[in-house]
């Protein structure tokens, strides 16, 4: 047993008993600093109490220095860490230059590919975690630290800090962990030590924040990625804190299925890793290590950590056991499930954990362990590791230089003209190539026009493209033959273009000479890898864009604003989702804002669309240009009221009402969030207009935390109480829009003369799971003013709809009478929606009731989807009453049953 494992056996505050190297006379223990020892019962570090530990070892250690790279959404400083050898450190440049040489492989052939991954060291990414309740792994990180720099009498760890450069992130949701210790500190030695966090542990997202790894749209993961690229390490570890219980620790090789789009050596790589970690753990008795279950899928590309696979990244999460916060707790086999019990060795499960005391130190040190084989296996694989790197590029490069598709191209003529640029900035920041079109060409015998963007296949990164613009096809794979289908860990469909409704071309063929004649790479296509990381103020461009400080981002710009017509009033298009920027910021200014009604259609037929009139505006054509609006000139129309908007808010945390809160900001939005009193003080239609309700249970909605759970101010939901409130605000003329889930707690807590036709349907019957699906919409009805007939709407687990007697209103989208409406992910029994209703307008005493059983702003990312949200949100009854009705565009498919028996 080498001093190395004997370390991650061991506590902390024993190691300066040790046999003390030379440095650890003078780097000080965590101990010495925050007066507690790492993983203590009862105590937890707060980011600001790590970073200073870290600023310490920074200082007393040439072994270890500390960057600043950004800023959270909160404001507070992030840092990385970067830990080698005082000689590793001092060569960083060179050793960077080679990293981004091997990442980059066009300009080297193999055999200096060769002599770099000889010369280079590895670069490890290892993290604090981001879900914040997960405590540990953001405490490891200080040990981690600790052990590394002082622990070079052992010659494992000596090794490591000879061949590894480890990347070492104290957390990466650093306003996360400060929020949580708070939260804990406030609540030890009470009845609540245990309770649940009453607040998201990201500002707007909560848990979701390991899944923007693509879409990017919070903070944080802009600066991930943003280190992610600059550095490009070849591993990144991910530690996360839900192992299945009675497991102590779930380690990859991950669940099926995985994403199709990777080059196989990662995914080698990635289970080589696995394996040593466990073996790793065995040396040292941690038992209970697993490699197995079902529920740990690689399926869906924006995992913070799996975006990066499709660079040539080997990235792994593993999930260590259980979470009170630093309280310990004791479990016996009883405990335990069913068919645990027994004990019994297995293949990937060899040493069950047979119970006893679990602590906070226990997950520490199993994750020391876990965090040091990585740096073992980097350290023992390095020059495989870098080649591997660069052969992973060099293979996709080959691979698109003679296969399909060869080439995507993106119009600059879009429905949406920005949201071709949200696309490609979100692709250019994390470092894909972007050419554009200096003339008119044809390619496959598709005219193309001068301007028109193309993204290459033959670039290294090209699988990070191909993944999010593919559709996908989920695997039906069952829990047993004949059985239920397996329900996928995450999302099943996510194509990017649909989602955002940007018209892409693919090049089937290889690129005529033409065409590549033609192009011209946009603002030199070099990523500032030895640039500061310093920008994390995404959201300040006029645009509204962002990712400005890239300069491949920030060379792509929509065509210029516009305006045709004459009149009184700037007549704003819903298709485009400025025109909500438009209307918030007329309104912000005193302007007037009109809605224009469109055409029903005829026999049934969608209509067509209405749009908004602004007038009263001083600065219109400046405005027309920073929000490069499509615009025309017209009359002004009858001004509406701006509408006073409340997005319930409750305490027990919804990630669905975070991102809906981060998305209505963003797009200038006013609004109030209502919080269980603001609804149960009743009068809500005196005080506002339209109350947004996200995706949520009716339990969670009703009930909230459980009385004794929370401090007393948190617990319980809207209850009977605030059913009633709501149901007297619709009644009194206002509009509750209703998103996805909480369309059923609407339908049976408002009594209203609706059914949803999935409900009480068998998973092996129906099963839809997050997908893109196509739905018919009329668009004359104002929620859906600017969407497409035929739409892409991103569904998850969501209603679908069938009239009552009694029903007065209008269906707004429905499903298409024939086939099946998959376009990508997966469904299963689609003869159980063909023809009924996907989004209702149902009239309840003076008001509206809006249900949509969809997900029109799910995780910030169906840029095609948000204006029915933001249509919804301005859906006041002076907007309701100018709309035509359409009463032949839905006939209920079952209403030969309901007038057979009822
Ligand atoms: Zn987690």
């Amino acid at each position: 047993m080498t001093r190395l494992r004997r370390i991650a056996a061991r506590a902390g505050a024993s190691l300066a008993l040790g046999v003390a190297p030379l440095a650890a006379q003078t780097v000080p223990t965590p101990e010495s600093v925050l007066g507690h020892r790492i993983g203590e019962d009862f105590y937890l570090a707060t980011y600001e109490e790590s970073i200073d530990y870290f600023q310490r070892l920074d200082a007393a250690s040439d072994r270890l220095q500390l960057r600043e790279v950004g800023r959270t959404s909160f404001g507070r400083p992030v840092y990385i860490a970067l830990v080698s050898s005082a000689a590793n450190l001092a060569n960083l440049d060179r050793l960077r230059s080679i990293w981004q040489a091997l990442a980059h492989p066009r300009s080297l052939d193999d055999a200096e590919a060769h002599r770099l991954a000889t010369e280079g060291k590895a670069l490890v990414w290892i993290d604090g975690g981001l879900h914040a309740t997960e405590v540990a792994h953001a405490q490891h990180t200080l040990q981690l630290a600790y052990d590394l720099v002082t622990g070079d009498s052992d010659p494992e760890i000596a090794r490591i800090l000879d061949d590894v450069v480890l990347l070492l992130w104290p957390s990466i949701n650093p306003d996360g962990q400060t929020l949580v210790a708070d939260w804990y500190r406030s609540n030890v030695g009470t009845p609540y030590e245990t309770a649940p966090v009453p607040f998201l542990y990201q500002k707007y997202i909560g848990h979701d924040n390991n899944r923007d790894g693509y879409m990017l749209g919070q903070i944080e993961s802009r600066y991930v990625t943003r280190v992610a690229r600059a550095w490009e390490p070849q591993i990144i570890y991910n530690h996360h804190q839900s192992a299945p219980f009675p497991t102590r620790i779930w380690i990859p090789p991950f669940a099926e299925p995985i994403s199709p789009f990777v080059h196989p050596l990662m995914w080698r790589t990635v289970n080589l890793i696995g394996m040593a970690m466990s073996t790793a753990l065995e040396e040292r008795g941690q038992r209970g290590a697993t490699h197995m279950g079902t529920g740990f899928d690689d399926w869906y590309p924006g995992f913070i950590d799996h975006a990066n696979s499709f660079h040539n990244v080997a990235s792994l999460l593993t999930e260590t056991a259980l979470y009170r916060y630093a309280t310990p707790g004791f479990y016996t086999i009883d405990d335990f499930p069913d068919g645990s019990r027994d004990l019994r060795p297995q293949s990937l499960y060899s040493s069950p954990w047979e119970g006893g005391w679990w602590r906070l130190r226990d997950a520490v040190d199993y994750m020391l362990t876990a965090s040091t084989s990585v740096l073992d296996v980097a350290a023992k694989y390095k020059t495989d590791l870098l080649y591997n790197r660069y052969q992973a590029g060099r293979d996709v490069i080959a691979h698109y230089t003679s296969n399909p598709p060869y080439a995507y191209f993106i119009p600059e003529r879009q429905r949406d003209p920005v949201a071709a640029v949200e696309l490609l900035r979100r692709l250019a920041f994390n470092g894909i190539e972007v050419d554009q079109l200096t003339g008119s060409v044809t390619q496959d015998g598709i005219e193309l026009p001068i301007g028109t963007w193309v993204i290459r296949m033959d670039q290294e990164f090209a699988n990070y493209v191909r993944q999010l613009f593919d559709f996908q096809d989920y695997p039906d794979l069952r829990e047993y033959p004949e059985g239920p289908p397996d329900q996928p860990y995450d999302m099943a469909g996510w194509t990017l273009p649909e989602q955002m409704g940007v018209r892409v071309i693919e090049a089937s063929s290889p690129l005529e000479d033409e065409v590549l004649d033609a192009m011209m790479p946009v603002i030199g296509n070099a990523l500032p890898w030895d640039a500061d990381v310093d920008d994390a103020s995404p959201f300040d461009s006029a645009l509204g864009v962002g990712f400005d400080s890239n300069p491949v981002a920030a060379g792509l710009l929509p065509p210029g604003g516009n305006v045709t017509g004459s009149g009184p009033a700037l007549l704003v298009d819903p298709g485009q989702n400025n025109a909500f920027k438009a209307i918030n910021r007329a309104w912000a200014t005193g302007a007037r804002v009109a809605f224009v009604p469109g055409e029903p259609g005829e026999e049934g037929a969608p209509g067509t669309s209405g749009h908004y009139a602004i007038s009263g505006l001083g600065d219109a054509n400046r405005m027309v240009l920073e929000l490069t609006l499509q615009a025309t000139r017209g009359p002004a129309g009858s001004a509406i009221r701006r509408p006073r908007i409340g997005l319930y808010r409750p305490y027990s945390p919804s990630i669905d009402e975070g991102w809906t809160r981060w998305l209505l900001e963003r797009f200038g939005f006013e609004f109030a969030s209502l919080y269980n009193p603001d609804v149960l003080t009743g009068r809500l239609r005196e005080r506002y207009d339209v109350i947004v309700l996200a995706d949520m249970s009716s339990r969670q909605m009703l009930e909230g935390f459980a009385p004794g759970s929370v401090p007393g101010r948190y617990a319980g939901g809207l209850g009977e109480t605030g059913v009633r409130e709501l149901d007297r605000f619709v009644r009194d003329g206002g509009t509750l829009v209703c998103l996805n889930g909480s369309s059923r707690f609407a339908i049976e807590r408002l009594h209203l003369p609706v059914r949803d036709v999935t409900r009480g349907l068998a998973r092996d019957e129906y099963f839809q799971s997050g997908s893109i699906v196509e739905m018919i919409v009329d668009p004359s009805h104002p929620v859906m003013s600017g969407m497409p007939e035929r739409a892409r709407v991103i569904v998850e687990g969501s209603p679908v709809f069938t009239t009552e007697e009694g029903f007065e209103g209008e269906v707004m989208a429905r499903y298409a009478d024939e086939g099946s409406p998959l376009v990508s992910g997966y469904l299963l029994g689609a003869e159980h929606v063909r023809g009924y209703a996907a989004a209702v307008d149902v009239r309840h005493g003076d008001g509206r009731v809006l249900l949509l059983g969809m997900r029109p702003q799910w995780r910030g990312q169906p840029f095609g989807n948000f204006r029915i949200l933001f249509n919804a949100a301005l859906y006041t009854s002076e907007v309701a009453s100018t709309a035509p009705a359409n009463p032949g565009f839905w006939t209920r498919p079952d209403a030969d049953d309901e007038a057979g028996g009822g």
